[in-house]
């Protein structure tokens, strides 16, 4: 969307302020650009810095140069000292400051400018920019280029193909029956359903791991199939507390998460009957919302040995919320690994319409307490979760949710979880 009025405005200005050099950030919307003219674009002299967002690569450079350097600006910033930008981190609190300029927007990250309110808030993640650096990349900048055997395009497809779209919508909707809040007394009734879904699918073990939230019991869900001591394990999980602003009232929570717990259950009962020399564990989690304790606990508890046996966790964290027609998830790992955002990548491209973008910047869900430990796992969330008007509101409820994106993430989960136990 074209930001005229600041544009404007600030030409206005700039005529008034002749032989000074100023300055400048422009973004530009690199969403159809291919690979190579990104590339170009990126070394155009002009600018003296860029920071590529998924969609919008933002430049800098000294605004008089900015403006010849030919390019259509998306929205434009004069006056505007690269030092000045901040990068917040969205999910870390409901609303940001008012009067907060949101230059540039993806995957989980908000590009702004540092001012004192966004400095003095405690619960705001603030970083510096870093220049000339990727921050979220969409899949036409950083296309999968590993091919699928035709037999794990069979296996996936399978897989795939065992998801029930209808069975995990209904599921979304049970769980938003229950204040999922861990102050309510309701979020056990949403723990044993868990327990007793789980259970009808015959695996090795579920358990319920008791921890303390703020002195209260809470409790994650663990169901395991083909347990052993020697497997590799792969783990699947989500958690299925929620918050809202009003938790005596109620807390829906049905994109968040509804959404990606009911997908954790149905990942179960697609891999429940399926033959692997793996130990599969499906956990739904409890806690997130006061910090990810409920994985954190389950971290903290794993035996050395058992750690060293997981080849890979999924986690799905709000999967079910898409702004417009398309489909796209935002695929969260840290650079240690990559393979694993890789992978997912991959079988993406058997999902019709899916799009996937890939970041390197992870920050907290689930798959945080893992990758703090060195335990390689990767977050799958809806790409347009920060746009989503109920997050963390009483009005997170089903209407809002989604089907074919949901069931899109699941399918690319399904499929790559598929091709990981076979290897
Ligand atoms: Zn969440």
């Amino acid at each position: 969307m074209l930001r005229l009025i600041p544009a404007l405005f600030s030409l206005f200005f700039l005529a008034s302020v002749t032989n000074q050099s100023v300055e400048a950030v422009a973004t530009i919307d690199i969403q159809n650009m291919n690979l190579p003219d990104l590339n170009q674009l990126k070394e155009n002299p002009s600018f003296t810095w860029w920071s590529e967002f998924g969609n919008t690569l933002v430049v800098g450079g000294e605004y008089n140069r900015l403006i010849s350097a030919g390019s259509t600006f998306q929205s434009l910033w004069p006056q505007m000292k690269r030092e000045r930008l901040a990068i917040i981190v969205a999910g870390h609190r409901n609303e940001l400051p008012e009067k907060t300029p949101i230059i540039a927007k993806s995957g989980r990250l908000i590009l702004t400018t540092k001012t004192s309110s966004l400095l003095s808030d405690d619960h705001m993640k603030v970083m510096n920019l870093e220049t000339n650096k990727v921050y979220v990349q969409s899949a036409i900048h950083n296309p999968s280029t590993e091919v699928l055997t035709p037999n794990q395009t069979t296996s996936a497809k399978s897989a795939m193909d065992d998801v029930d779209a209808v069975r995990w919508y209904s599921d979304v909707g049970t769980l938003t029956n229950w204040n999922r809040h861990i102050s309510s007394v309701d979020i056990v009734s949403a723990r044993d359903w868990f327990k007793t879904q789980f259970e009808m699918l015959n695996p090795s073990s579920v358990n319920l791991q008791k921890f303390s939230v703020n002195g209260r019991d809470a409790w994650n869900v663990i169901a395991t199939f083909n347990e052993s001591d020697k497997n590799d394990i792969y783990i699947i999980g989500g958690h299925y507390d929620s918050i809202s602003e009003q938790t005596s009232r109620s807390a829906p929570g049905a994109e968040d998460n509804a959404t990606g717990s009911a997908g954790v259950l149905e990942l179960a009962r697609v891999f429940a009957s399926k033959k692997s020399d793996a130990t599969l564990i499906f956990i739904t989690f409890s806690g997130e919302e006061q910090g990810l304790i409920g994985s954190k606990a389950y971290v903290r508890n794993l035996p050395a040995a058992t750690r060293a046996r997981i080849k890979a966790v999924i986690t799905m964290d709000m999967i079910g919320y898409s702004k417009d027609d398309s489909e796209d998830v935002l695929l969260e790992t840290s650079q240690e690994f990559k393979s694993l955002s890789a992978q997912l990548a991959r079988v993406s491209t058997l999902v019709p319409g899916l799009k996937y973008f890939t970041t390197f910047n992870p920050f907290g869900s689930d798959h945080m307490s893992f990758i703090d430990n060195s335990i390689p796992a990767i977050l799958t969330i809806d790409n347009d979760w920060g746009d989503y008007p109920a997050y963390h509101r009483t009005s997170d409820t089903i209407d809002k949710v989604s089907r074919d994106m949901g069931t899109a993430i699941l399918k690319m989960n399904a499929a790559a979880l598929a091709i990981m136990i076979e290897s």
